[in-house]
Formats: structure tokens, sequence, C-alpha cells
């Protein structure tokens, strides 16, 4: 397998005292379109900040293209395009006007504008003020210009958020063609599963700073290695502080039952012996494989929808 095109290892970062991330490492693909997601709040943002040099990880190395970001900042991210959230658009200029503003930052022939405003179906209102623009549109030239410098990689942080439904599929199309037809690997944030969902091949879940999964999409649905454990017994109460206490999260419960998700045949058996060691009566040790849905609401169980 080639290396991957971003490799980012046991990153930490603090915002005063407050860990945002929490031993993060990422590997996205060359040629994948990666899909990373996870809850507000959950250090999407930061991830993105840090992987741009917006931010310094308190810990942890980065490399991306197989060079460290440390020692070769400038030639890595000439080599990246960014979407990030609220592009910063002049609104009283078109769409080919802000294209120019930053062509000439970047350095970049005149005639790439009208290769990128093709690329994201802007020709025909290019020479619109961007105020008249939708949402969509101006999520579209915040592409259009993260495009500007053909670069092999894109960061898109959440680049569907508040978009109608029209905007959504159009954004969703072009990430595709983006990736298939234009060589770009794709990094992707998202705190919607669905979008993830039909664009990616590659994810990795984050909440409260921490990676939960990373793989391919398959590996995530066929449930292969995260099961759903539900536990039946007397008495919840002293086995859910158990269980806490052993790192798991307890995904459903009541007063006679434990929902939580596992992620090999071993953890069942360290959590039946812990219990019977405390003298917890249990009538049922039960697993079911789940939908990615369902992992993605168990791992997180704050997902916002
Ligand atoms: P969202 O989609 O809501 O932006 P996210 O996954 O991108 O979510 P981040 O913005 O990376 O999350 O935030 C991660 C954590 O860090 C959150 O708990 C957030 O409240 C906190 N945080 C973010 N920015 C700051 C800041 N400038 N100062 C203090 N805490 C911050």
């Amino acid at each position: 397998m080639s290396q991957p095109i971003i490799q980012a290892k046991n990153l930490d970062f603090y915002f005063k005292d407050f860990k945002a991330l929490d031993q993060v490492n990422i590997n996205v693909p060359q040629g994948s379109i990666y899909g990373f997601l996870g809850p507000n709040g959950a250090g999407k943002t930061t991830t993105i900040r840090i992987l741009l040099d917006l931010f310094r990880a308190s810990t942890g190395e980065i490399s991306v293209f197989g060079k460290s970001l440390k020692t070769d900042r400038d030639e890595i991210l000439g080599r990246v395009g960014a979407l990030i959230e609220n592009p910063s658009i002049y609104k009283h200029l078109s769409g080919r006007q802000n294209l120019e503003v930053v062509r000439r930052m970047a350095g970049v022939g005149k005639r790439r504008i009208d290769d990128v405003l093709e690329i994201v179906r802007l020709k025909d209102n290019a020479d619109k003020k961007v105020k008249n623009y939708s949402l969509g549109m101006c999520q579209r030239l915040g592409l259009a210009s993260a495009l500007l410098t053909d670069p092999d990689l894109l960061i898109l942080d959440e680049p569907t958020n508040g978009l109608d439904p029209s905007g959504i599929i159009e954004m969703r199309e072009l990430i595709k063609t983006l990736n298939k037809d234009h060589d770009k690997t794709i990094f992707l944030s998202s705190h919607l599963l669905s979008e993830i969902e039909k664009v990616a091949t590659d994810v990795a879940i984050i909440d409260q700073g921490k990676i939960l999964y990373e793989g391919k999409l398959e590996g995530l649905k066929s449930g292969n290695d995260i099961q759903e454990l539900r536990i039946e017994l007397n008495d919840s109460t002293k086995a859910l502080a158990l269980i806490q206490g052993m790192n798991f999260t307890i995904s459903d419960s009541n007063t006679h039952y434990i929902e939580l998700p596992i992620e090999s045949r071993e953890d069942i058996a360290r959590i039946n012996k812990a219990l019977v060691e405390e003298g917890i009566d249990i009538y049922q040790l039960k697993t079911s494989s789940e939908n990615l849905e369902s992992v993605f609401l168990n791992l997180t169980n704050r997902l916002d929808q």
C-alpha cells in the first residue's frame, strides 16, 4: 500500500487547560475521500487547523505528501486547497473578481479562473455580484478559490453546512467529480453521517477529541470489529459504574439491561468476569452487528441531529 497522503500521529491540543485533542491519529490514503465524522464540538475544526498549520499541536507529528509539516510547511501548503467554514468572500465583487483577487496572490495564470468556474459550475453566474449568490453558490465559489492552484489535496470543513437539499446534492456530486476526474484526495469533515456515507471511501470518527474509529467505510458498516453488547441483569446500578470504570461508553440502559459498543470478543469476557467477580447476577449476554448509523450514534451518543 502506498504511503498515506496525510499521516498524523498522537496529536494533542489544548485550549488553555481544556484538552481539545487527545492522541489523534489520522491516515488519509492517496486517492481517497476521507470522511472525518463527529458531532459538534468533537474537534474536527481544531484538527483541520492543525493540519493547515494554523494551530500547533502540543505533541505529535504530521507528515503530508511524505514530508514533515514542521520542516516543509510552504511546499506542503502549496499543494493543499482548503475550504474552511465561512470562506472570506467580498460580497460587493462578482465571483470572477473574487477569484481574480486570489489568483493574483497565488500567482496563477489567468486562464485557470475559467477552468475552476467550469469545474464548480459557476460559469453562467461568474459576473454576478456575490451578494446575489445563494449559500450553495458561495460555497462553490469558495471551492473554486481553493482549486485555483490545482492542489493535490483538498481539505473541506463541513462543506454542506447550511445548504438546502439541492445545494447539498450539488456539493456532493462536485466532491465525487473532483476525486474521480481530477485526481484530488479529499479530506472532508461533517457532523452528518448521511453525507459521509454517500461520498466517503474511508472514514474516521472523532468524539470529544478522540478518534473512535478509522478505516474503510465498509469495515464500519459490516460491524466486523464493533458490535453492540446487551447485558441483561437483575440490577444495573452497580454494573453501570463498574463498566464505565473500565472505560466503556454506555449507549443505553435501564434497571434490567445495559447496552454498549464493544470492539472484540475479549471485551465480552472482561466485562463478564468483572461483573461475576462483583457478585452481580447476569441473565443474558447478547451481541448484535450494527449498521453505520447505530455504530456512530452509539459511539458518540451525542449527535445533534
Ligand atoms: P463544530 O462543527 O461545532 O465546529 P468541531 O468538531 O469542529 O465542531 P472544534 O471547533 O474543533 O469542534 O472544537 C473542539 C472543542 O474545542 C470544543 O469543545 C470547543 O468548544 C472547543 N474550542 C474550540 N475553539 C475554542 C477556543 N478558541 N477556545 C476554547 N475552546 C475552544
